[in-house]
């Protein structure tokens, strides 16, 4: 995870008010191609190692950025445990 306020340029897109696209660096390429494939996000956060990193795209999907595969799948348990009021 990068530093906060290291963000690097997005190429070829703006934002939604027109101005360059800036993301953190360690998820740039990501959002790169994400963007370069028609996913077009709107707001982006590599969490900084306090957090889950976060991707928000313009069709209102929101992707969330897990560190290892382990972490994803308890997270997938929480949240269906969650779901059945548990
Ligand atoms: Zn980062």
């Amino acid at each position: 995870m990068c530093e906060w306020g290291y963000n690097v340029r997005i190429e070829g897109h703006l934002n939604k008010w027109g101005k360059p696209f800036y993301v953190d660096e360690c998820i740039a390429s990501l959002i790169q191609v994400l963007n370069d494939n028609g996913f077009l996000t709107i707001a982006s956060c590599c969490g900084h190692g306090k957090s889950f990193g976060n991707i928000s795209l313009r069709n209102g999907k929101e992707l969330i950025i897990m560190p290892d595969f382990e972490t994803a799948r308890l997270f997938e348990k929480k949240i269906k445990e969650i779901q059945n009021g548990k």
